[in-house]
């Protein structure tokens, strides 16, 4: 079953688009404004909190970056409008990071002035490591004028311990995830059970300092083995959130989270950029297309 998911994956990238949308459904939640909202309010009625993400990174003009910029913030009263539980998580390279630093600010700032209308909040997620400090520079400056944004680490790279020290408070909003991007060993660890290990240092740590932690993993040894010491701490339910990715399969296992008062997030990533997303999801988990063609076989024999 392995080789032919393999097998599967490779063969993806050739296929017609429609094909890949097909298989990649689980992941997207939809093109448009008006399906990405329709899935929120399925999963707010499921118990889910949502981070909603506009799939792109890294555009190339500022035309592009300040319609981005427009989109995000007209979902901060989409979302007020229709009462969903849900805010937002960006790239900084969506809204202009590429195109100078003044540029991105006053994006950023534009957002952060619509989170604040909204008494919403914002996150900004991490991309690769050129792009760590400026991002963290750039949350500085966001947080100095609305305290409700948030940041991300990864666990993977080493100057993530540094940072948290650096940034952690009562008012710190912290999502810990192991790292997506490619990374030199001279910067980043490699191995998986060092990851795993930093990434428990990590969110110990922050929890500690009275920061909020958003605990993003699929990993159930890294969900169980902190929850367990969450408990065993006595931190509160109100200090952290589990946060996975939409489609990823383990409805059971956050429900059961969810019962027992705690707090998961799904993030939620959609738009017309839908396309090397889905690509990047399904070579991480190869299970994923190989379960769903079995699904759209059985269908079609069972006609
Ligand atoms: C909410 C959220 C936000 C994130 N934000 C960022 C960010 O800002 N910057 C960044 O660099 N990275 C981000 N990531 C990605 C993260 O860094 C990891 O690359 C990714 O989550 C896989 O790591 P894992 O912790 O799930 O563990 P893994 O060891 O990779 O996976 C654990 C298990 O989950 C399964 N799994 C993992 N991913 C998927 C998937 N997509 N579909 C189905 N099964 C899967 C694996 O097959 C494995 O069985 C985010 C992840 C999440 C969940």
């Amino acid at each position: 079953m392995k080789l032919i998911n393999y097998l599967i994956i490779q063969i993806i990238p050739f296929l017609p688009k429609i094909f890949v949308r097909l298989v990649a459904s689980p992941y997207i939640a939809g093109i448009t404004d008006d399906e990405m909202l329709k899935n929120v309010n399925k999963l707010n009625k499921k118990g889910y909190k949502v981070a909603i993400d506009i799939l792109g990174e890294h555009v190339t003009t500022k035309e592009e970056a300040t319609q981005i910029t427009e989109r995000y913030a007209k979902l901060y009263s989409k979302i007020d409008l229709q009462n969903l539980d849900a805010n937002l998580s960006i790239k900084l390279t969506h809204i202009g990071q590429d195109l100078g630093y003044n540029f991105v600010k006053k994006n950023l700032m534009i957002l952060i002035d619509e989170a604040k209308k909204y008494n919403n909040f914002l996150r900004l997620d991490m991309e690769n490591s050129p792009y760590t400090s400026e991002t963290i520079n750039l949350y500085k400056k966001a947080f100095e004028i609305y305290p409700n944004v948030g940041i991300v680490l990864q666990a993977y790279m080493h100057r993530s311990i540094d940072d948290l020290e650096n940034l952690a408070s009562h008012m710190f909003n912290v999502r810990i995830c192991k790292g997506i991007y490619i990374e030199n060993e001279d910067i980043a660890y490699r191995d998986y059970e060092k990851i795993r290990e930093n990434y428990i240092d990590l969110v110990k740590k922050a929890l500690r300092k009275g920061s909020y932690v958003g605990i993003a993993s699929h990993d159930e040894y890294l969900i169980d083995k902190l929850y367990l010491w969450i408990k065993e701490n006595q931190i509160e339910a109100n200090q952290y959130e589990f946060q996975i990715l939409h489609g990823v399969p383990m409805d059971k296992k956050l429900q059961q989270l969810i019962n027992e008062g705690n707090t998961v997030r799904v993030y939620v990533p959609y738009g017309d950029n839908w396309y090397d997303y889905s690509i990047r999801r399904l070579k991480e988990n190869p299970k994923m297309a190989g379960y769903i063609i079995k699904n759209i076989f059985n269908k079609i024999l069972n006609r």
